[in-house]
C-alpha cells in the first residue's frame, strides 16, 4: 500500500468515526457512528469492542510513525531540511515535543528489538510501553554486554509485565542482577560510582510545571542527601501540630532552597557575561507577568518575586527594556536587612525561625503601592512561608511593639481569628497592644 492508498483509507475511516451533527435528544445516538450499525450501540460488549479497536489502531498508528520517522532518519531526510533529529521532523509538522522525541526513541530502537516490533505490528503493545521496553534493555545494556539471545529473553521478560513502570522496575533489577553474575574484573568502575551512566532529565508537564528525574552515581547521590538532609526537618505549624507536608513536598522544597542558595552565591559560573538569575519579565502596563524559562506566571506570584529584588535582577518592559526606575529604593540595603535580622531572628513566622541566610525580606505594603523600604515594612520570611503569605492568606503587619504579627487565613465574613506573635517574640505576650 502506498502513501495514496494510506491516505484514502485514513480519510474513509474519519468519516465512519466522525460523529454527524445530531438534534440534543438524540445525542445518544452519535455512538451508532462509531460502529458501521443502524442500531444503538448501548450495551456493553459493543462499547468494549469500539474501545478496543480504536486502542489497537492507536497502537498500530504510534508504531507506523515511529517506523516512519526512523526510516526517514536513516534516509537523511532531517538533515535535507537542515533539522537535527527525525524528533524534529515530527515536532515540524504538529506533533507535541514529549511525543516525537518518544516516536522517534521507539523507531530506532525497534531494529534490535524484533520481537517487540512484532507485537507493535499487531497493535498489541502501545507506544508508552514500546518506549519503556526500549529503555529497559538500553540500560542494561548500558551495564552489561548483552548477546542477541540474551537481549530477546530481556524483551520476553520485560513484555510480560503490566505497565511501563513495572518494565521499569523490571528492567533495573535485571541490570543488578547481571552485574552481580558478570564476571568481576578489578580494574573495572563499579555500577554504582560510574559518573557515565549518570542521567538528568528536566520536562515540562502540560500545566506549565517541570518534572525531573535523577540518575546518579553513588557519590553525588550521597552529596544530595547530604545537602537536601538538614533542610527537610519538618517545621511544626504556630500552633505547635506537625508539619503537615509530606516527605516528598519538604525533600521538594528543601531542593528549592539549594537552588536559591546557590544562585545567590556569587562565586557560580557566568551565562553571557552576567551571572544567571530568576528573570520576571513584567510588562509595564497591561499584560501577563511571565519568567526567562517557565513562561506566564500569576500576579501573586510575580508580586513575590518582586518583593525582595534579591530573587530577580532583572525587571524589563514589555520591549525587554530594564525597568530600573527606583530600583535602588526598592533593594533592601544590607543595613536595613541587619536590622532586619537582629528584630526577627531568621523567618519571622510563628514556629518557623529558619535562618536569616534563608529568608527574603518580605515588603509588608508593596514597593509598587508606595510601602518604602524601611525596617517597618520589611519582615524576613523564608520561601514557605513567603509563599503562605503571597498565595495562602497569611496576612503580616507590624504592631505597636514594633514587631511582625500574623494573621492567619480566615474567610472575611467571619471573626477574625487571634494574631500571631513573631517568632522571635513567642515567648513574649500575645496581646498585639503590649510592647
Ligand atoms: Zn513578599
Ligand atoms: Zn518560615
Amino acid at each position: 500500500m502506498d502513501a495514496t492508498h494510506l491516505d484514502t483509507f485514513i480519510d474513509a475511516l474519519i468519516d465512519d468515526l466522525t460523529p454527524a451533527p445530531v438534534p440534543e435528544d438524540e445525542a445518544d445516538r452519535r455512538l451508532c457512528h462509531l460502529l458501521d450499525s443502524p442500531r444503538r450501540i448501548v450495551d456493553e460488549p459493543a462499547l468494549l469492542a469500539v474501545l478496543a479497536a480504536a486502542v489497537t489502531a492507536r497502537n498500530v498508528f504510534d508504531h507506523v510513525i515511529a517506523q516512519a520517522v526512523a526510516a526517514a532518519e536513516r534516509a537523511g531526510i532531517p538533515a535535507r531540511r537542515h533539522l537535527r533529529t527525525g524528533a524534529d521532523l515530527l515536532t515540524s509538522i504538529g506533533v507535541a515535543p514529549g511525543a516525537a522525541y518518544r516516536a522517534a526513541r521507539v523507531g530506532r530502537a525497534a531494529e534490535a528489538l524484533p520481537a517487540l516490533t512484532a507485537q507493535q505490528r499487531l497493535g498489541g503493545v502501545g507506544i508508552e510501553f514500546a518506549d519503556a521496553v526500549g529503555k529497559g534493555v538500553s540500560h542494561i545494556e548500558s551495564r552489561v554486554a548483552l548477546s542477541d539471545d540474551e537481549r530477546a529473553e530481556v524483551v520476553t521478560t520485560l513484555m510480560i509485565q503490566a505497565t511501563p513502570s513495572g518494565v521499569d522496575k523490571k528492567a533495573r533489577g535485571i541490570a543488578i542482577e547481571k552485574v552481580k553474575t558478570q564476571s568481576v574484573d578489578d580494574t573495572a568502575v563499579p555500577v554504582a560510582e560510574n559518573t557515565d551512566l549518570n542521567d538528568m532529565s528536566v520536562v515540562p508537564t502540560g500545566d506549565g510545571r517541570l518534572s525531573a528525574t535523577l540518575d546518579l552515581d553513588v557519590l553525588t547521590g550521597e552529596e544530595l542527601l547530604a545537602a537536601l538532609d538538614p533542610l527537610c526537618r519538618p517545621i511544626p505549624l504556630p500552633d505547635g501540630s506537625p508539619d503537615p507536608r509530606p516527605v516528598g513536598r519538604r525533600r521538594a522544597d528543601a531542593f528549592g532552597q539549594i537552588l536559591r542558595t546557590y544562585l545567590s552565591s556569587s562565586g557560580r559560573p557566568m551565562s553571557g557575561g552576567v551571572l544567571p538569575h530568576v528573570t520576571l519579565i513584567r510588562p509595564a502596563e497591561h499584560g501577563v507577568d511571565s519568567l526567562g524559562f517557565g513562561g506566564p506566571v500569576s500576579t501573586a506570584t510575580a508580586e513575590l518575586i518582586a518583593c525582595d529584588s534579591t530573587l530577580t535582577s532583572v525587571l524589563v518592559d514589555h520591549s525587554g527594556a530594564p525597568l530600573d526606575v527606583g530600583r535602588a529604593e526598592r533593594l533592601f540595603t544590607p543595613a536595613i536587612r541587619k536590622g532586619l535580622a537582629v528584630r526577627d531572628g531568621g523567618c519571622a513566622h510563628p514556629g518557623c525561625g529558619r535562618p536569616v541566610s534563608w529568608c527574603d525580606a518580605h515588603h509588608i505594603i508593596p514597593w509598587e503601592h508606595g510601602g518604602p523600604t524601611s525596617l517597618d515594612n520589611g519582615v524576613l520570611l523564608c520561601r514557605l512561608h513567603h509563599t503562605a503569605i503571597h498565595h495562602g492568606g497569611w496576612q503580616v503587619y507590624i504592631g505597636p511593639d514594633r514587631h511582625p504579627w500574623f494573621i492567619p487565613p480566615h474567610d472575611p465574613t467571619g471573626p477574625e481569628p487571634a494574631h500571631l506573635r513573631s517568632h522571635a517574640r513567642r515567648t513574649m505576650t500575645d496581646l498585639p497592644t503590649a510592647a
